[in-house]
């Protein structure tokens, strides 16, 4: 098994990992995904971790193909090695098909695909959009089609009878980067075939943070969310920092960007590299070796002409925080070394910053939201960096692409919640991640009243 250097150093981060290797990596590369969606828009997140994972051959099948051209354009700039078709003829070995879109958009699909008799059947996942939720559900047995139709009858909730139309329009883009970057997840581990699909459906709710594995579901928008919903706050002018724009950073930034956040602030001291690319969606192929910061200014100034992008082209250190936090309502941290981590962490505390946290490893990944005053910081959690310095960087570890992309958007959606003050955030829950297990588990957090930094002080 062999791949070029020029592939073996784009896809490194993959190879790294022990499921993957070469071999894994090779896969992917021959695999052909169909994708069945409504509009370019609601299939953009999708294709962009699909193309940066290095899946060989996309075709496309979209009801609405405005704007794809440019699109497409983005997506072979972040990765040449791909063939991106909208011709079905030569649909014959495709390794998933994958339906995304809203609920009326997946009915219709799955009503078609069920006329579609035939011995062999192609794996097919479904990715179906609502606001702030969604399903994610994959059909490997033809017959399983009659129960995926009914459950998207039965069980979506709509929130746009009680919640204000801009909100829901800001879920409706939440779900799509969300399920974008999962739906990658399940498309990459059913061609290698590992970890559990998703024969179960997996309902997920960020607004109430809720994500549930079990048949017996039930709808989930609380009376609490409902009557906090006549409190929405204006958040046409906020402010959001985003420190680094890497793996976690570029899905951060994107769903801020796509949600019409008004100012983006955006550190970073990296010019971009190949290896960067299976995952670091802001970046391209062409923009290698430049400043980072104008590497994702210029594609979030193509994705939203309409907002203003503050690039600091500067590592964040403990005599820089302060003042680059200080225009900023709330901070996300997207870094990849533990030093920077307790630097954003004390800075935010002492100016009463919330600060979204996020972090990845291979398959894993975990999220939590610090309030100052509110809930436990990051002292709290993790007191000190260990003695040996071990661990003080996750820089060189292997990372799935679109893991970091379903923690980003995480990052983006605890942000908006946290800026409009509507729905329950991560103040006192650890939220982890299995990819491999496609399971996601929420941990209680608690304040240390020992906590060097915000604990009890004598
Ligand atoms: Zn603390």
């Amino acid at each position: 098994m062999h791949l070029s250097e020029q592939l073996a150093s784009r896809y490194r981060r993959h190879i790294m990992i022990p499921e993957i290797g070469t071999s894994g990596q090779k896969k992917i590369i021959d695999s052909a995904v169909l994708i069945e969606g409504a509009s370019v828009e609601s299939v953009t997140p999708l294709l962009f971790y699909l193309v940066a994972s290095g899946i060989g051959t996309i075709f496309l099948n979209l009801d609405n193909k405005n704007n794809l051209a440019n699109i497409t354009e983005n997506l072979l700039d972040l990765n040449p090695e791909i063939e991106i078709l909208t011709d079905e003829r030569n649909t014959n070995n495709i390794s998933i098909k994958v339906i995304v879109g809203d609920k009326t958009f997946v009915q219709k699909a799955l009503n078609k695909n069920k006329c579609l008799r035939s011995n062999v059947y192609t794996p097919t996942l479904i990715l179906l959009q609502g606001s702030w939720c969604g399903i994610i559900q994959i059909i490997r047995v033809h017959k399983e089609l009659d129960f995926a139709f009914e459950l998207t009858q039965k069980y979506l909730p709509d929130p746009s009878s009680y919640l204000e139309k801009s909100f829901c329009d800001a879920g409706k883009t939440i779900s799509s980067c969300f399920i974008g970057a999962l739906g990658s997840i399940e498309t990459i581990k059913s061609c290698l075939n590992i970890g559990s699909f998703l024969h179960i459906p997996l309902f997920f709710d960020l607004l109430n943070m809720r994500f549930v594995n079990e048949a017996d579901y039930k709808p989930f928008y609380s009376d609490k969310v409902v009557e906090n919903s006549a409190h929405i706050k204006d958040i046409s002018g906020a402010r959001v920092l985003v420190v680094g724009t890497g793996g976690l950073g570029s899905p951060a930034a994107y769903a801020l960007t796509s949600l019409g956040i008004n100012t983006i602030g955006i550190v970073d001291s990296d010019t971009v590299e190949l290896s960067n690319l299976n995952r670091q969606i802001l970046h391209s192929t062409s923009r290698i070796g430049i400043p980072k910061v104008k590497s994702a200014e210029t594609f979030l100034n193509i994705l939203n002409p309409s907002i203003n992008i503050i690039t600091f082209n500067t590592r964040l250190t403990s005599i820089n925080a302060q003042n680059i936090i200080a225009d900023f309502e709330m901070v996300i941290s997207a870094v990849d070394n533990l030093q920077t981590r307790y630097i954003l962490n004390d800075a935010c505390y002492y100016a009463k910053k919330p600060l979204a946290e996020a972090g990845v490893f291979m398959f894993d990944g975990l999220n939590f939201t610090i309030l100052p005053d509110k809930g436990p910081c990051y002292r709290c959690l993790f007191p000190q960096i260990s003695p040996s310095g071990e661990m003080s960087s996750f820089s060189e570890a292997g990372i799935l692409g679109p893991v970091p992309g379903v923690m980003g958007t995480i990052q983006a959606s605890e942000t908006f919640k946290v800026l409009s003050g509507v729905g329950k955030t991560l103040e006192h829950n650890l939220l982890l991640y299995d990819a491999l297990e496609a399971e996601f588990r929420m941990a209680n957090l608690n304040k240390n009243p020992n906590c060097q930094l915000c604990g009890n002080k004598f």
